[in-house]
């Protein structure tokens, strides 16, 4: 196992903020360690120049380091054909690239299947083709946040076209079960997506073995920079559809009144692509590496186990948390909130069945209380405000974790959260 200190100090920023810093916001975004900070400076003082373009040899140089990049992610999430991947901003970018196209395939009435668990990224997209008539439906989840798969396989339907789920919740932590979701959605002739952004980081993820037909992930949360994310897709399927975007990069040939396109992935990279970015995301991804991805699956769980245990010995009065107690389908990701006054009409089926019962000291109090300690948390709604509501609150305040996070992390946040309640209960 390697020494988790010692990796938090490949991380430049904790040095600069100060080493008792406590960074517990990675699932919005992860910071870099120095090799990829140097990886995207060296492009641009070594190397810097268009890709595709050039007929020199510092543009043929970058056009090859975009492309090892490309076969570098590829391996990474288990494609065996870098053609499969496409170099977008974000997660939500490959969603909407999604959305786009696959939407102009869909008739009114079609359906779209997602989970209440869902980023408002793997939401709002799909929002735009109910114009169109095309329904969305959402699976919902069962009291211990796990995705209630009876209420998923009852919703699947010949007329569901496209099933959309989250491979790991950014609220919940719930790692659902992808390949059996993928099987169910294959069986019925629909099209399957995973929205990577909170897997790929965080556990080993390989897309021919769980067989979806696309994967979206961002690299900022993965220690790569922001602004490059991923879209992979089966060739086939990225052959036949539409493309996203117009423009350079993306074409054949252009004539007064049609165009031809290139062939994938660039069909679907129009314009200057972020080469430095992607450069980034490959080094981001060879260090993940070499720490070993089972490793850094392995170091989320035992902080989540700690964590859990911190709950129990810290006692804090009011505090409840969200998500699967088993942290083995557990992403380290702790949602939770203090007290009990419901915000908003109580819904007394989900106090029964222990889903959730609101906040009492705000989560924005909590966070900020926290931010004076040092440590750094998120609260709100997370951009998953469907899963929120069904929580029957408004916020929550999330804890969430990576590979420069230690055991003393932990500790602190739980010695700083009973602090708080304590102050606030006064
Ligand atoms: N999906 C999930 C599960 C996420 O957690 C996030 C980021 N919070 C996204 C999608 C969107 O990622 P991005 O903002 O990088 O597009």
């Amino acid at each position: 196992m390697p020494s988790w200190e010692r990796i938090k100090e490949d991380f430049p920023i904790f040095r600069n903020l100060g080493s008792g810093y406590v960074y517990l916001d990675s699932a919005a975004t992860s910071q870099k360690p120095m090799s990829v900070i140097k990886a995207i400076s060296d492009f641009y003082l070594y190397n810097n120049s268009n890709v595709h373009r050039g007929i020199y040899r510092l543009s043929e140089e970058a056009t090859e380091m975009y492309g090892r990049s490309r076969e570098n992610v590829s391996n990474f999430i288990g494609s065996h054909d870098p053609g499969q991947i496409v170099f977008v901003r974000n997660a939500t970018e490959a969603l909407n690239l999604l959305s786009y196209t696959l939407g102009w395939e869909l008739v009114s009435g079609d359906e779209i299947l997602i989970t209440i668990m869902e980023h408002h990224s793997n939401i709002v997209p799909w929002q735009f083709l109910q114009d169109k008539g095309i329904k969305l439906v959402y699976a919902d989840i069962r009291p211990d946040g796990t995705l209630d798969m009876d209420d998923l396989q009852s919703k699947v339907s010949p007329r569901t076209k496209i099933l959309s789920v989250t491979h790991v919740s950014n609220v919940l932590g719930t790692v659902n079960p992808v390949r059996e979701i993928g099987k169910i959605a294959h069986d019925n002739g629909s099209t399957f997506i995973v929205d990577g952004a909170q897997s790929v980081p965080h556990m080993p993820v390989n897309v021919e073995t769980i067989d979806c037909d696309f994967m979206a992930f961002s690299g900022h949360k993965m220690l790569g920079p922001t602004g490059i994310g991923v879209l992979y897709g089966k060739r086939e399927l990225l052959e036949k559809m539409h493309p996203f975007m117009g423009g350079g990069e993306m074409i054949s040939e252009v004539y007064r009144d049609h165009s031809t396109w290139a062939d994938v992935p660039e069909k679907f990279e129009a314009g200057t692509p972020d080469i430095a970015g992607a450069i980034g995301l490959s080094a981001a991804v060879d260090y993940l590496r070499s720490i070993g991805m089972d490793n850094v699956m392995k170091h989320g769980r035992d902080l989540m186990k700690l964590t859990f245990e911190m709950e129990a010995e810290e006692n804090i009065p009011g505090l409840l948390s969200y998500g699967p107690r088993n942290t083995d389908i557990r992403g380290p990701v702790y949602s939770f909130s203090i007290g009990e006054i419901p915000p908003f009409g109580v819904n007394q089926a989900l106090v029964d069945d222990g889903i959730g019962v609101g906040t009492a000291i705000h989560p924005h109090d909590v966070a900020s209380s926290l931010d004076a300690s040092g440590i750094a948390v998120r609260s709100g709604h997370h951009c998953a405000m469907p899963l929120t509501h069904r929580l029957n609150t408004v916020a929550t305040t999330r804890a969430s974790y990576y590979v420069y996070n230690t055991e003393e992390d932990v500790r602190r946040l739980f010695r700083s959260l009973k602090r708080a309640a304590e102050v606030y209960s006064k």
